[in-house]
């Protein structure tokens, strides 16, 4: 008999007398004794609080936030083998915390451990040899609000694992540091909580209907900008993705989990991914993911429970809290259970009963089989996470080296991108002559790399990021994906650029300086380039200051500044009261590096300041809908645009309200995407309101209340032939229709579909909507929505015939899509609408249609 069982038979034998004694003592009705005797025996056997000794009602209720952090706080108090890390704070001022579980030797050597993986894969130059590699786990939960059992199974995975009686665990630790996020949404996670808490009676109501199984809008999946966490991983918009991959990178672990609900009825998935998986993962990515399906399979036969793998969620779209994860060596992967909508307890189809405890359960027995298995694998998982680091750099994966990106003020947002993502760049230095594969034009063309230049080397740590970034022809394996198929940055951000086969040898410099400016005394206007989203901050900032500005319609030149469209002038004229001019709108418009300034409004080509123009722009009162029948992410995109990014201010009204509002004290109506249900007299209000001036930026389905109404352009067909000619080719659809199988039906909807393709669009650089933007602009198109170029309206952005795309358009829609119209502005009375067929907010990421967005609130009068 070993010494440790001989221990544990002391114990056991201890265990049996304290329960002999407790006994008695509830017999004699000494409770006092009895709290006391229970507190010594919990320090000296050190005995943990299970989430059910500590949380009450634990498996039956959701959990609040607060009681969470709580356990975990005790946790921490209680056990040497955890450890907290507050990482950051959410918009609604909640802590977002990480807990290292390990040995109490492995987290004394934390700092080391982490040091040591990254330095492996070159990402530090500390390294302490003495101490033997972990491997490391991310475990994150609940990154949607309401698939709240992940966080519930959170507090059971961590007290198995420090639990000291659970011996098996105890093994898996001394090779694995497991790194766990319980909550990545606190705040989506608390809307919803609060939510179920408010409207839970006694009883559950497993059968029934009942609001419990029925979210209010915008629903708690979101984060407080109305926000998917879930699909933020690359793009870094919101403040939780922000401050959590700055931690990911001094962390980079060999694997991460992201745990997820779906709707009820769902059998539980887990790995292997589903097809279209990247063509850039690796063997040992997904070799590792079938020992996943083969060992949680086991557990969950073992039982009875169901299960899928390689079904529906695939590993293609960057910014998956799986994608992302693999995209940077890991291996990634995404655990569903069946929940959403469940409320506390619910009868699925079967008939049986699905309870919080079970929904729980599942996660917590899928997570610790991940744990385990990854110990046991360490030595292969970390020769593949290095190998994938290190390799990515001699073996380029994808068709190029480099990337260059023309100098272009929208370069400044795309560095902070680069930034966030950890990816190298830096400027030219010096000018060559090189040839490459044009975005823009989609063919290889040679080009000029010229001073300040962006060159993005693909030999770099990030280097499989960066080319799933930039690529433009992503290899699509199948094309049934979940998201979007085509993100190239070059088109996302509106620059020139070129892909480069070769390693592109050239002098470079890390950053380029700016001038220093020197403010003469007297200034007759500033000018403020219109160029990026920073310009919109700038006419943010001078609106909510009172000060007059105007903006160019055509080019003019004034000595040696040139003013491009759009350009913002601020003169004193227009400004008499404003007290020390220069020096207040220097400060408020120095935020945009490349403002200047003119001393006489004579230009050299006869566009003076004080003639037409330079029209004078008026301030946006802006009224933006919100509640039931509006897209809860495209609001929360608008939403953002105007709180967050530009922070200019906003009245949001619930559409249910919309009659109390006195509309003529907005000048700007914003409608996201959305089923708008106005009375006559509502739409006869608008009608009015917007003949006397008022504007309204309707966008996508929301263009629906214009859509063939008397006094409109807005309608699917240019013609009444059209129409018909629709009519009779879907009737001849349906009759052919008749003689094809069934199975074939989801793949023959694809042809009709387009996920989200990046689409040319040839505009109208006239019109100040496109003020700004390039020669072109290439939309990001999630719609299948098609309408024919307007008549007596500014077509503002149309695809043309013959154009390009990038990522998966169905062969249907191709065809579709010829000569319809993305943005467009009809004029009526002394207001306008603006048509937005596409959504240039989505997702806070197409920098370009930031751009085009404050066209429409700043520039379109
Ligand atoms: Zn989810």
């Amino acid at each position: 008999m070993n010494l440790g069982l001989r221990i544990l038979g002391v114990i056991k034998k201890l265990i049996s007398i304290f329960g002999k004694i407790l006994i008695k003592l509830i017999m004699k009705k000494h409770f006092y004794a009895l709290l006391f005797l229970i507190s010594v025996f919990n320090s000296v056997f050190g005995q943990l609080k299970s989430p059910s000794d500590f949380i009450p009602n634990y498996g039956k209720q959701i959990t609040y936030y607060h009681q969470v952090e709580n356990y975990f706080n005790y946790l921490t108090g209680e056990s040497k083998l955890i450890k907290k890390q507050k990482y950051g704070v959410t918009a609604e001022q909640r802590d977002l915390n990480l807990f290292f579980i390990s040995t109490p030797e492995n987290l004394a050597n934390l700092d080391q451990i982490r040091n040591n993986n990254l330095a492996a894969i070159g990402m530090s130059n500390t390294k302490t040899t003495t101490i033997e590699d972990k491997v490391i786990v991310w475990l994150s939960f609940n990154v949607h609000g309401n698939e709240f059992a992940g966080t519930e199974s959170a507090m059971t995975v961590v007290y198995e694992l420090l639990n000291p009686t659970n011996e098996v665990s105890k093994t898996w630790l001394k090779n694995t540091i497991v790194i766990l996020d319980p909550c990545i949404n606190p705040d989506g996670y608390s809307r919803y909580g609060n939510w179920l808490r408010e409207i839970s009676g006694k009883k559950t109501h497993p059968g029934l209907n009942d609001r419990e199984h029925m979210e209010v809008w915008p629903g708690g999946r979101y984060n407080h900008y109305v926000f998917d966490l879930n699909r933020d991983w690359a793009w870094q918009t919101q403040a939780e993705t922000q401050q959590r991959i700055a931690i990911y990178y001094q962390w980079m672990p060999q694997v991460h989990t992201d745990v997820h609900e779906m709707s009820y009825n769902s059998p539980y998935f887990f790995p292997p991914a589903a097809e279209p998986l990247h063509e850039f993962i690796e063997q040992y990515q997904k070799d590792f993911q079938t020992t996943l399906g083969k060992n949680i399979s086991a557990k969950f036969d073992k039982q009875n429970w169901m299960y899928n793998t390689r079904e529906r969620f695939d590993l293609f779209y960057p910014s998956y809290g799986d994608t992302y994860p693999t995209y940077n060596g890991a291996v990634g992967m995404t655990l569903e259970q069946g929940g959403i909508g469940a409320g506390r307890e619910v009868t699925l189809e079967n008939g049986t009963n699905l309870t919080i405890k079970d929904r729980l359960a599942h996660h917590a027995t899928a997570v610790l089989t991940i744990i385990e298995s990854a110990s046991s694998q360490k030595e292969a998982l970390i020769k593949g996470f290095r190998d994938f680091n290190n390799n990515a750099r001699q073996k380029v994966k994808g068709t190029y080296k480099t990337y260059v990106l023309k100098s272009n003020p929208k370069l400044e947002q795309m560095t902070v991108l680069l930034k966030k993502n950890n990816i190298e760049f830096a400027y030219a230095n010096a000018s060559s002559n090189e040839s490459g594969f044009h975005y823009q034009s989609k063919k290889n063309q040679s080009f000029k790399i010229e001073p300040n230049d962006l060159i993005v080397k693909v030999d770099q740590p990030r280097a499989v990021l960066t080319q799933v970034l930039f690529e433009p022809n992503q290899k699509l394996n199948d094309s049934l994906s979940y998201d979007i198929t085509a993100w190239a940055l070059p088109l996302a951000y509106g620059v020139e650029g070129y892909a480069v086969k070769n390693s592109i040898e050239i002098k470079t410099k890390a950053t380029i300086e700016a001038l220093a400016k020197k403010i003469p005394e007297a200034v007759y206007a500033f000018h403020i380039p219109w160029n990026n989203r920073i310009s919109a901050q700038v006419i943010s900032l001078l609106h909510q200051a009172n000060i007059k500005v105007r903006s160019a319609m055509k080019k003019a030149v004034f000595g040696d500044i040139i003013i491009e469209p759009g350009g913002l002038i601020v003169s004193k004229g227009d400004n008499p009261k404003i007290v020390d001019f220069e020096k207040t709108v220097s400060d408020i418009i120095k935020i945009k590096s490349d403002f200047n300034f003119i001393t006489t409004g004579f230009s050299n080509n006869s566009k003076d300041l004080g003639g037409e123009n330079f029209s004078l722009l008026k301030a946006p009162k802006v009224l933006l809908l919100s509640g039931k029948g509006v897209g809860s992410t495209e609001f929360g995109a608008t939403w953002f645009y105007l709180d967050e990014t530009i922070g200019y201010p906003v009245s949001i009204v619930e559409t249910a309200n919309f009659s109390r509002v006195k509309l003529y004290n907005y000048n700007t109506l914003i409608m996201a995407d959305g089923y708008y249900a106005f009375t006559d007299e509502q739409k006869t209000q608008i009608d009015a309101w917007i003949k006397n001036g008022g504007k309204v930026i309707a966008m996508n389905s929301a263009m629906s209340i214009f859509e063939d109404r008397e006094g409109y352009t807005l309608s699917p067909f240019a013609t009444t032939e059209d129409k018909e000619k629709s009519v009779k080719e879907e009737k001849e659809l349906e009759l052919k229709k008749r003689f094809l199988d069934f199975e074939g039906e989801e793949r023959r909807a694809i042809s009709g579909s387009i996920p989200g393709a990046i689409m040319e669009n040839k505009i109208d650089k006239t019109y100040p909507m496109s003020f700004g933007l390039g020669n072109s602009y290439f939309s990001l198109k999630t719609t299948e929505k098609c309408y024919p170029l307007l008549k007596k309206a500014i077509n503002v952005a149309y695809i043309p015939k013959d154009y390009l795309s990038y990522g998966f358009v169905g062969h249907d829609m191709k065809k579709k899509l010829t000569e319809t119209v993305s943005f467009a502005v009809e004029k009526k009375g002394e207001g306008s609408i603006i048509y937005m067929v596409d959504n240039p907010l989505f997702r806070g990421f197409w920098e370009n249609g930031i751009l085009l967005f404050s066209n429409a609130l700043f520039l379109v009068n």
